[in-house]
């Protein structure tokens, strides 16, 4: 679970497969972020000082107790690699075969074949308890933390008290700063046993603190919640978040298909739910090239890349994965990743390798050519979110090309050519 995301927000899931979020994923394949020492500016360390003793008396109304929160601020300063990795906004966003070719590596699916099968009892009791699929459990816990190997080097009360002190993430680290003390007092936890990551997700499946005190459960049946030392406490509480969040038992997360010549790519949208007697009837097959199976259960159509590239249809277990991390990228890692340890086949569909992401000015001067040829994509501000779809799709039905409403690098040069009407 990284950054901000889930729980947090509590976002629905239609808004959800939104193309430019999976910008917010960079994060969620660990990273070998090497913790660097804080460079020591007095005259700030002085503030951030302030900023502790009075937060103390926050924490205090909140009914922390004094000699907790003493503990865990006891030597922490501000941490100027969190500040950095705060403030700054991914101007380029990797393109989703590379995010997926890292997800799915061989050696992140060896190992997860590894450990379903080293603890096989544990996770035959997980899935009979939960209902949710060992290869999901077990791919969130590959792709959060490497299986338990790199978990996160900050200490946690430093990372947080650094993000509530100031920078765009204030009331999410007040937040999470007193969702933190509690659990070092509830589970008796020595504050400097508690690390994680610069945004403040820890420990096997990188809850965040706020989480862990909503949904963290014992696995190992010691009577305390450890997501840092108990793999079985992380993985159970993994499964049970989802759940919590409505995961349908024994349905899986979506699958890989093929669409007809001429398809009407206005459908792919993740928006537009329909059943899969209807896609059946649009003529999509399984990647194999069989029907698409019968029946009143619902799928949205999600083409990661655009029309030229690989077409999911995703059920409601693929929202559940977003409530984990609200991105589509991480969401098909997670299923792709799954579907892989047990054993299914790398995905069929071509990547369109040429066509790299637009970067955050691309996305804007997008949305400014589409503005500018007569269709209205909402404010020009890099979010290319379902107006900016609907806008693109009307100029690409007006153009008689393919109306996936997804920005290409390509669609972009062709507009930077046009004439606006009239001009
Ligand atoms: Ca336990």
């Amino acid at each position: 679970m990284t950054v901000f995301g889930p729980r947090a927000l509590a976002l629905a899931f239609c808004a959800a497969i939104a193309l430019a979020a999976y910008a917010s994923t960079a994060g969620a394949v660990p990273a070998t972020e090497a913790v660097r020492v804080p460079v020591p500016k007095p005259e700030e360390d002085a503030k951030f000082y302030a900023f502790l003793k009075g937060f103390r008396a926050e924490a205090r109304e909140a009914g922390i107790r004094a000699a907790t929160y003493d503990a865990a601020v006891d030597g922490i300063t501000l941490n100027e690699r969190v500040r950095e990795l705060n403030e700054k906004q991914p101007e380029f966003v990797k393109p989703i075969w590379e995010y997926l070719e890292i997800a799915a590596s061989d050696d992140r699916i060896a190992k997860g074949r590894e450990v379903l099968a080293a603890y096989r009892n544990f996770f035959d009791g997980l899935e009979a308890k939960y209902g949710v699929p060992r290869e999901i459990v077990a791919a969130i816990w590959g792709l959060e933390s490497n299986y338990g190997r790199i978990m996160g080097g900050f200490n946690l009360f430093e990372a947080l008290a650094t993000l509530a002190y100031d920078g765009p993430r204030k009331g999410y680290g007040r937040r999470e700063l007193l969702a933190a003390l509690r659990i070092a007092e509830r589970e008796k936890i020595a504050p400097s046993d508690m690390t994680g990551s610069w945004a403040g997700a820890f420990g096997h499946t990188q809850f965040v603190p706020s989480t862990f005190l909503a949904y963290a459960v014992d696995g190992d049946g010691d009577g305390k919640r450890d997501l840092w030392r108990s793999m079985a406490d992380a993985l159970a509480s993994t499964a049970s978040y989802l759940a919590e969040h409505d995961w349908t038992k024994g349905e899986s997360w979506g699958e890989e298909v093929t669409l007809p010549a001429g398809f009407p790519y206005e459908e792919a949208d993740p928006e537009f739910f329909r059943t899969m007697d209807s896609w059946r009837a649009l003529g999509v097959t399984t990647a194999a090239g069989e029907p698409v199976g019968r029946g009143e259960r619902r799928a949205a159509l999600f083409l990661p890349a655009g029309h030229r590239g690989p077409a999911f249809l995703v059920f409601g277990n693929f929202g559940v994965i977003m409530r984990y991390n609200y991105a589509s990228a991480y969401a098909l890692g997670i299923g792709h990743l799954a579907d892989r340890l047990r054993g299914g086949p790398p995905i069929a569909g071509a990547w369109p390798r040429e066509e790299t992401p637009l970067a955050r000015d691309e996305r804007i001067a997008f949305q400014e050519h589409l503005a500018r040829l007569g269709f209205d994509p909402g404010p020009a501000d890099g979010i290319l979110g379902k107006r900016t779809r609907g806008a693109l799709r009307a100029y690409q039905k007006d153009r008689a090309l393919p109306a996936d409403g997804f920005a290409t690098r390509s669609l972009l040069e062709r507009m930077a050519g046009e004439t606006a009407p009239g001009g």
